[in-house]
């Protein structure tokens, strides 16, 4: 059997470094925020949420939360993002997404100030990615990047396949393998031939969103496999994009679902938060 990557344990080394140099920021008097922003109540955001809070608490930012109701308008949103850009206390801004239908989350992303988009969603943190000169990864790739780190698998001149082509997983996630030298191919709900082209991966990423449909025939032996999803089972239980059963025997790595790239998300978060702590207030 392939060596599962432990996501809780990567994710709480993250964690504890950044805790370690939060302290000394506070010994001198620094303190950092970051306020998370949710609109309605999707109970999967408010799960999200929290766990960004609790990991706040952990870290030792200070966390601010705004809980507005489902009817809030798009220019109110966009006057409390106004508010938190002008606020020298919050450090980051993250708006929890989806955001109801009647606001237009593009419109609200662009107002956040990019020294604060934490989310690292901004265009203009999206160009800095594409030209490798970046101060914000965004956090789910980012925490993709730690775990195959954390296998010591060199990525260099690897064959590296992404599964997905989404602004926030896919299309960062082969920026980030491109800039450590990956070979990279992109696929999509188009792509032809997609286990073939799987097969071929020494690194393989999924982030489609199909529970269980990344089966061992698409993993070539002794591959690195990242699982990205996060969907339901037919029994309503959480599993990735990857059939875990079926492929942990040709894999020499694999993350579980769940226990893998969802706690690295908001370690990465973390991290990036204390990024933008540091160039607003020790420079
Ligand atoms: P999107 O729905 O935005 O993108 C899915 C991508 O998968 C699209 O590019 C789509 O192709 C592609 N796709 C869909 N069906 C197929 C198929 N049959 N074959 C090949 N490609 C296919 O999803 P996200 O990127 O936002 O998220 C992907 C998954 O990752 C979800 O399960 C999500 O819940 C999870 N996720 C997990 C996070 C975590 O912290 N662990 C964070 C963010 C997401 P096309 O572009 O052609 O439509």
């Amino acid at each position: 059997m392939g060596q599962i990557i432990d996501g809780k344990a990567v994710s709480q080394s993250v964690k504890d470094s950044i805790k370690a140099e939060v302290a000394e920021l506070k010994a001198k008097g620094i303190e950092i925020g970051l306020a998370v922003v949710i609109v309605g109540d999707d109970p999967a955001s408010k799960v999200y949420v929290r766990n960004k809070k609790l990991a706040c608490e952990y870290v030792g930012f200070n966390s601010y939360e705004y809980a507005l109701p489902a009817e809030t308008t798009e220019q109110e949103l966009l006057e409390l993002v106004d508010k938190l850009n002008n606020d020298d206390k919050v450090d980051g801004i993250l708006v929890q997404l989806p955001v109801p239908k009647h606001i237009n989350d593009k419109v609200v992303i662009d107002n956040i100030r990019p020294d604060k988009d934490v989310d690292a969603f901004h265009p203009v943190n999206v160009g800095k990615i594409m030209i490798g000169d970046y101060s914000f990864l965004p956090c789910t790739p980012a925490g993709v990047m730690e775990l195959i780190a954390s296998t010591g698998t060199e990525i260099a001149g690897k064959e590296c396949v992404v599964i997905g082509r989404s602004n926030i997983v896919g299309k960062p996630q082969a920026m980030l393998l491109l800039h450590k030298n990956g070979t990279v191919t992109v696929c999509h709900s188009k792509t032809k031939n997609l286990a073939e082209v799987c097969s071929r991966a020494d690194i393989l990423v999924a982030a489609v969103g199909r529970a269980k449909m990344i089966t061992k025939e698409y993993i070539k032996e002794g591959a690195v496999v990242i699982d990205v999803g996060m969907n339901r089972d037919e029994n309503g239980k959480l599993c990735g994009d990857v059939d875990f059963e079926d492929c942990k025997d040709k894999a020499l790595f694999i993350t579980p679902v769940p226990g893998g790239v969802g706690p690295m998300t908001i370690a990465m978060l973390m991290q990036n938060t204390l990024t933008a702590g540091k160039e607003h207030k020790c420079k």
